[in-house]
Parts: structure tokens; sequence; C-alpha cells
């Protein structure tokens, strides 16, 4: 029987969202497939102050065990209620997810940033792992449509590990930024603008940001990247793609012939199990819900004749860092802080080349620096004292706040890290969850160390004075309720305003590395890594399965090493590059 549609994609975030665009426009019918429910930011997104809240942002006592996020954006993220998934012995791991159209990136941080050769090639340099099928001549054309497209504003600074692109004009910098900035000059560091995906002019007929700072709660105007305001619509305007909401798929359908014949899925109210049929498959889910679909789809697991599926899972290192004050900014005026998505970065600048060898540990890290007022004086209740005084003193240290924060540190690549299908435990329509089993390296726990010296000397340079629990203002905001399942103070301030990321610096939680549950730093890739050969790994460079032809997969699964920058952009990267591959294909140019 013919297929109903050209193409089906599984998931409408940063990937899939991509997917059905590009499909879409070169003329496929696509039928796209998500999870979760509607939603309309113009509608569903309101600008609200804490005040305005019944539990003064941090949802009704009970909501956020089941929710991550706060009172304000617990509507796009996900029930874990519904949705569990389990750990092995030892591991504590966060796995911070959303089910809504439109996923992650309804409430990510934003961060854009290019990765270089030295880290699609490190394995080539220092002998560890494995080197990506794909080197930055590949990625370039692709980098450049997908920021062309989506509006990164950021500065361009011609250095070859944290590659330039086609950039909006960057946000300027605010006080604490400026001080950050000048203290990095002054211990020989370069430093820019944290690379954001969120306009800083019209772009593509959307507007501009005008710096409300409710990013992490969902944007109403669509100046940062997401799928609901940026891919959906010209992918909608072609007339070739249809949009179903609650319907979670439960496995790919394999033919006679080695092709995946389509999907089943579960409609998410009713209940009811549905199978819809295409020429081709794309599992956008995100990276471990793809991985979990593969496992579902064939007793050991669906294109997994290498074996590696599920296995050499990665996150980012993160945790640590400096929170406190500058004192030069104490008690000056208040200033909206946080209405600018925040921060400076500065670039890793260790084990890039022979030059700059560490003899202590491979790879490295980016740091993030940034300050400022916040919404909230979160820090008041770990500041001593009582009475107006005190009272004086938490409005003095309110606009100079500040943090030095790890971007991205690069965690090694290891086989034992990986996720399987829980035996027992089931999701809400019966579909088994994953468990993950996920620890660190002696390498991992160095590099975070590392970071902690040079966070500290970047803050005594900037003048600072280190206070626990300090520095929330600016881009984190309000934290996330403390015993969240999916949300950390680490994972981006979700229930703040800006979301710049992580805070909470020294002894925020607990966990392996830097006082930090592993998951937090929220960038979770691998489990069905790219390779050349497929004895090694699960996909080819296009992201399409060694074993399946007509199945792809885009997300953070490709990925053989994470690298020290945020995935998402080189994620959606590699989607462009994988349509353009199936498109291919499609008119018999590929295999
Ligand atoms: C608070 C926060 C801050 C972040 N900040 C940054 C940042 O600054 N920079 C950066 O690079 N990355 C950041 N990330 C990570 C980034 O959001 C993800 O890398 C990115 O969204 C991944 O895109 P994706 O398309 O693979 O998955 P997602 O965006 O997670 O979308 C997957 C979609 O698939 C759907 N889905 C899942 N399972 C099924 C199923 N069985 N059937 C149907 N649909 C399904 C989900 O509902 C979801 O809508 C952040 C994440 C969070 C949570
Ligand atoms: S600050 Fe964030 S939510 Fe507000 S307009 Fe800018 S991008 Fe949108």
């Amino acid at each position: 029987m013919a297929a109903t549609y050209d193409a089906i994609v599984v998931g409408s975030g940063a990937c899939g969202g991509w997917a059905a665009m590009e499909l879409a426009k070169a003329g496929m019918k696509v039928l796209m497939l998500e999870a979760g429910s509607h939603i309309d930011p113009a509608k569903d997104f309101h600008h609200t102050f804490l005040y305005q809240m019944e539990y003064r942002g941090q949802a009704k006592p009970g909501a956020l065990r089941r929710y991550a996020g706060s009172e304000r954006n617990y509507r796009i993220m996900l029930d874990s209620s519904e949705n569990p998934y389990t750990t092995a012995p030892g591991t504590v791991y966060n796995w911070g997810r959303s089910r809504v159209l439109g996923g992650r990136t309804l409430h990510w941080a934003r961060a854009s940033d290019r990765m270089a050769d030295y880290e699609f090639k490190a394995a080539s340099r220092d002998g560890y792992g494995m080197d990506w099928a794909v080197s930055y001549a590949d990625m370039k054309p692709y980098y450049d449509r997908v920021e062309g497209f989506i509006g990164v504003s950021a500065a361009k600074e011609g250095l070859p590990q944290f590659p330039d692109g086609v950039f909006l004009p960057p946000m300027p910098l605010n006080c604490a930024e400026t001080i950050f900035t000048a203290a990095c000059k002054s211990l020989g560091w370069r430093s820019t603008h944290r690379r954001l995906a969120q306009l800083t002019r019209m772009h593509n007929n959307r507007p501009p940001c005008h710096y409300c700072g409710n990013c992490v709660n969902g944007c109403d105007v669509g100046a940062m990247f997401n799928t609901v305001a940026v891919t959906l619509p010209p992918a909608l305007k072609t007339g070739n793609v249809e949009v179903r909401t609650d319907t979670v798929v439960a496995q790919v359908r394999m033919n006679n012939e080695n092709r995946a014949q389509g999907v089943t899925y579960i409609e998410r109210n009713t209940m009811k199990s549905v199978d819809v049929d295409a020429k081709y498959v794309v599992l956008a889910a995100s990276t471990l819900e793809n991985t979990r679909l593969m496992l579902l789809s064939a007793k050991d697991g669906l294109a997994n004749s290498s074996g590696t599926l599920g296995h050499y899972m990665m996150d980012q290192v993160g945790g640590g860092g400096v929170t406190g004050i500058l004192p030069k900014l104490k008690g000056g005026p208040s200033r909206l802080d946080d209405g600018k998505s925040a921060g400076i970065s500065i670039p890793n600048f260790q084990n890039i080349d022979k030059k700059t060898a560490r003899k202590d540990f491979i790879r490295g890290y980016v740091i993030n620096a940034t300050g400022g007022q916040s919404e909230y004086p979160q820090f008041a209740s770990a500041l001593p004292g009582y009475g107006s005084a005190w009272k004086k003193e938490v409005k003095s240290r309110y606009v100079a706040q500040a943090r030095v924060w790890i971007a991205g540190g690069e965690m090694l690549s290891q086989k034992e890290n990986r996720v399987e299908l829980d035996p027992e435990v089931k999701d809400r329509w019966g579909i088994p969850v994953l468990k993950i089993h996920f620890t660190h390296s002696d390498n991992d726990r160095k590099l975070i160390a590392d970071f902690q010296e040079k966070a500290d000397e970047l803050f005594k340079k900037a003048g600072g004075e280190a206070m626990p629990g300090m520095g929330r203002g600016g881009p984190t905001g309000f934290p996330g309720a403390p015993g969240s399942p999916d949300v950390g103070p680490g994972a981006g301030g979700q229930g703040g305003r800006q979301g710049g990321g992580p805070g909470g610096g020294r002894g925020a939680r607990e966990g392996a590395v830097g006082g930090r549950a592993l998951g937090s730093s929220i960038h979770e890739v691998g489990t069905a890594r790219m390779s050349a050969s497929p004895k090694d790994g699960v996909l080819n460079s296009f992201c399409q399965t060694h074993d399946v032809p007509n199945l792809y997969v885009f997300g953070g699964n490709a990925f053989p090493s994470t690298g020290d920058k945020h995935p998402t952009l080189t994620m959606m990267a590699l989607s462009a590059r994988g349509c353009d591959h199936l498109l291919e294909q499609a008119k018999g140019k590929k295999a």
C-alpha cells in the first residue's frame, strides 16, 4: 500500500521543527507528531510579576513535584508523574524535559555557539574517543543556514576555537559584564558577548527583543528562537504539513524490505493506538527519547548492528562557579538587568593545540560571567541580620549581584554511560521507560576543578566579594522549586525570567561534580553516535541510520563527543544537513 505521507517527523522541538520546515518547503507531505499539547504564545504566555501570582512564582504546593519549572511556566513543562524514568543504583540524574508543541525551545536559554574542528577532531589530537564523521568545513554551510534563519546576536571575534557566524548585532553589556570584561583583559583572556538566538533587530518578519526578561516562561512575540514562532509558521504556510499534537509515538514499524514502514502512536487523551505510514521516518523527539523509540522498536534495538545504541551517553560537565557581589556596584540605582539576556563568554583557551595542552586533563570548557539586579533578591535569606539595617543591606546588594559559571565543560564519552529500557516501569500509556546509568570520569572531575580555580581568579580580578547563594540575579532569576524532579538551580533558572545559565555557585546541590546533579546542564547527547563505519556507531554523517536507509535521527544522538559549546545549534545544523541528504535520497541521488 502506498504511504500516506512522504515523511513523518516525530517531535516538534528544535530539530523536529527544522526538519518539518525544510522537507515541506521542498514539497514533501509531512506529518508532524507531537506528544505534548498545542500552545499559542500570544494567548498562553503572559507577562506577570511575582507579586501578581498566587504562589509568588513557586506554584501550587505539589504541582512542582510533577512539573519542572515554576508557577509561570509549568504549563510548558512535562508532567513527570505521567513520564517517569529510572536510574541505576549510584546514578543521580536530572533529565530536563518538556512535552508541548515546540518542546524545550519554548523555554531554553538560547545560547548558540558553533563547534570547531578542535572539537570535531579531538580524538585525533589527544587519542581519546572517536572523531566526528564531519569536519567544520562540512558543517559551516549548515551553521550559516540555521543562524541566518533563526537570528543569532553576537560579536565576531576571529578565534578559531569559537568560530564566527552570520550574526545580528550583539546586546550591549551591562555594568557587571563590563567589569568582568575588564578583568578578563587584565588576565589576558579573550571574552565576548554570549551568543544568543534572540533578535536585536527585525529579522525574517519577527520583531526585536523588547527586553521584558520572560524568555524562560515563553516569549509572546517570537523574538527568541522557538519552533512555534520561527520554523512552524513557514512550514504550515506551504500547506504541506499536518500537525497532530497529543500523539505519543510508541514505536517505529518496519516492513519486510528493511525499511521503516511508519510509526504507531497512542492518542494522549483517548489511549487509542494509531498506525501511520510514510516513505521516511525522522525521529526528532529529543536525544534520549529518540533512543528510547529505537530500543522499543526491535528486540535488540532498531538500527543497532553496531551494538552501540544507548551507549556513550554524555551531558556537559556543570557545577561549581562563584556567586557574590561586585562591591563597585553596591548601593547603586535599580536597573532592569534581567530584562536583557545576559553574560559574557570566555572561549576555551586550554587543550586547543599543542601549545596549550595540559598534562593533567584533556578537553576544555567555556566560562560565563554576568551580574546585576534580579527580579527578586533570592540571596536575602542567606544574609545574616534582621530589621531595617538588614533590609538596607539587602537593597544595596540587590543591584551588585554577580556570578561566574561554567557554560559547557566537555564530558568524556564512556561506553558504560548508557540508557536501556526499564524491564518494570512504564509510562502512563504503558510504554517502557528509560533507565539511566551515568557517572563522571576522573577527567571530568579534574576539568571542573580547573574551572573552579579560573572562576575564583576571575571573580577576584573583578574585585568581587564571594557569597554562596548570591548572584542569582540578572539572567538566572528565581530558581526552580527545590525537590522538583526535573529542575535544579542549575537547570537554567527555568522558573526565572531569563534563564541565562546555571546558578547556585558552590555546593548548590548533590551530585557527582561541582555539587550539581548530573543532567542539570540539560545538554544530553550521544546514545546513537555517528561513525564513518557502521561497525562503530548507529548513524552516518547525515544522521541517517547505517542500517535502515529511510530512518533519520535528529537531535544530540549523533554526537560522538560533547565539545565545549552549547549543543542545540549543532543539532539543528546536523538536521539541516540530514534533510538535504534525505531530499537527495528521495530524488534517487543518494542511497
Ligand atoms: C532550561 C533549558 C535551557 C537550555 N538552554 C540551552 C542553551 O542555552 N543552549 C543550547 O544549545 N541548549 C539549551 N538547552 C537544551 C535545548 O533545549 C535542547 O538541546 C534542544 O531543545 C533539543 O532539541 P530537540 O528537538 O532534540 O528536542 P526538544 O526540544 O526536547 O523537543 C522534543 C520534542 O519531542 C516531543 N516528544 C518526545 N517524545 C515523544 C514521543 N514519544 N512522541 C511524540 N513526540 C515526542 C517532546 O514533547 C518535545 O516537544 C536548554 C534546555 C533547557 C531545558
Ligand atoms: S526578553 Fe525574551 S521573552 Fe522578552 S521579548 Fe525578549 S526574547 Fe521575548
